[in-house]
């Protein structure tokens, strides 16, 4: 057990955890393992969260005080970008092919979706139409569909739908995302400029303001004196070697972690093994829909893409250098806490050099999330054919856009991809209520997309740094 790499151990705390949970639930347990296991999944995010954000301060600092060409660093900021852009769009045409491909909300009952056409078109009355997709069906006028609308005008799921959307859980999310959508458009530019360091520092939502104090502050120390500049460098790199050492430290006991983080995870969402597989129902040909997806991004395009332009990194290395990093991903469902782990995998087993992924990661676990963009297309596109909505060319081409845009948006933290939807249904006319339709089994789907988004920007640091030939263990 204990020359089992790190990799196998994680996946062994993981597979624990999952089993342990069915049985706590079976067994009754779920109050014990709520109570005195979850917390220390708690804390493991806690430990990887602290770690993140000076980690990232210094190594932006360390790696852009040591490029000793300044123009670099405008290169590689626009490839950093426009590779994550490219991928995050190509994600979204992944998702809305497979979507209009498979149609998984047309096999819910017919007769349900009728029930739900009914509600949108509710709904659209009752904002004066003023929101709602333009097609020509109407079935609440349509004499094709009189017998029965009347039979179901009465039901009870109506009610129901309703009150699903009254709920306080959706209320909320709507709220953030409509503070999120009535900003200004130049105010991404503004939120990036922080207005007093220490704030950035000390909230989790501002490493975009972090990531700019640490590049202006290492610019400006690269231009200084050698003689000033050399004991701040030299105090930068200790201090950040540290935190590197506190990762490796944390890691060490991640297997057990991720074993109490999966175990909480799914004994706070179901009493019994039964009310697990009875949330996916009806919901299982969107989640496989969307897993298949997330499947193709993470085990065939990145990899097809590495091996296109590393050959000498074959498929089963990639996996065996990213894994640990991936699993993290995994367990937290957010990037930003696996933030320290992709770094050390990319650094120390892919061999990327350290003023490349420390440029490249922090930016992408910020901005780049084409899982998170794969979801939203597959999910919005699901919930409008389960209503009966049709959506054309044209709106499919808005949720490349909005999609695109929502997942840059998105925090790095668990269910954020989740809020920023509400934007993307809202763009096309959508009732952004829906949301609490897939809201069951988000939490796992967003444990698949945050393994996606952590592969992508494994990926593209992995492409940039060969690139700019600075990836020697594969040239
Ligand atoms: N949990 C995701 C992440 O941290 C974001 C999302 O909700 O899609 O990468």
């Amino acid at each position: 057990m204990k020359n089992l790499p790190l990799h196998i151990k994680i996946i062994i705390g993981l597979l624990a955890g999952i089993i342990y949970a069915f049985i706590s639930s079976a067994l009754g347990w779920n109050n014990f393992t709520i109570n005195w296991i979850n917390p220390f999944g708690t804390i493991f995010i806690r430990l990887l969260k602290f770690i993140a954000v000076p980690l990232v301060l210094f190594s932006i600092i360390g790696g852009v005080s040591s490029l000793n060409d300044i123009s670099k660093l405008g290169r590689l900021g626009a490839k950093t970008l426009g590779l994550y852009l490219l991928t995050t769009i190509i994600a979204v045409g992944v998702g809305l092919l497979l979507v209009n491909l498979v149609k998984p909300g047309k096999f819910i009952d017919e007769q349900q979706q009728l029930k739900n056409r009914i509600e949108y078109e509710k709904w659209v009355q009752a904002t004066d139409g003023v929101e709602g997709v333009k097609d020509d069906k109407n079935v609440l006028t349509d004499p094709e569909y009189r017998d029965q609308v009347e039979e179901i005008a009465s039901d009870e799921t109506l009610a129901k739908a309703e009150r699903h959307a009254e709920s306080a859980v959706v209320k909320e999310k709507m709220a953030s995302a409509e503070k999120a959508k009535d900003t200004p458009p130049l105010q991404f530019l503004v939120d990036m400029v922080p207005e007093n360091i220490m704030l950035s520092l000390s909230d989790n939502g501002l490493m975009l303001q972090v990531i700019f104090f640490a590049i202006f502050f290492g610019l400006s120390l690269a231009i200084i004196p050698k003689e000033t500049a050399k004991p701040v460098v030299d105090f930068i790199n200790g201090v950040n070697e540290v935190f590197l050492k506190m990762v490796d430290i944390v890691m060490k006991a991640a297997p057990f972690f991720v074993f109490a983080l999966l175990a909480g995870v799914i004994a706070k969402m179901a009493d019994t093994p039964a009310e697990v597989f009875e949330i996916f129902k009806g919901l299982w040909t969107y989640s496989v829909t969307l897993v298949i997806g997330l499947a193709f991004m993470a085990f065939v395009f990145y990899p097809l893409l590495i091996t296109l332009f590393v050959k000498k990194l074959s498929y089963k290395e990639f996996f065996k250098n990213i894994s640990p990093a991936q699993f993290l991903a995994f367990s937290t469902s957010s990037s930003a806490a696996t933030l320290p782990v992709t770094m050390e995998c990319v650094e120390e087993n892919m061999g990327v050099s350290k003023n490349i992924s420390s440029f490249v990661l922090p930016i992408g676990a910020t901005v780049n999330m084409d899982g998170t963009s794969l979801y939203q297309a597959v999910a919005v596109v699901f919930l409008a054919q389960m209503h009966m909505v049709d959506l054309t060319f044209g709106q499919q081409i808005t949720i490349v856009f909005t999609a695109t845009l929502a997942s840059i948006g998105s925090a790095a933290v668990p269910s954020a991809g989740l809020v920023m939807m509400i934007i993307v249904l809202q763009s096309v006319g959508l009732n952004p209520a829906w949301i609490a339709i897939i809201f069951p089994v988000d939490r796992i789907l967003d444990m698949c997309r945050t393994v996606v988004n952590v592969t992508g920007d494994v990926s593209v640091s992995t492409l940039i740094a060969k690139s700019e030939g600075e990836l020697p263990k594969y040239s």
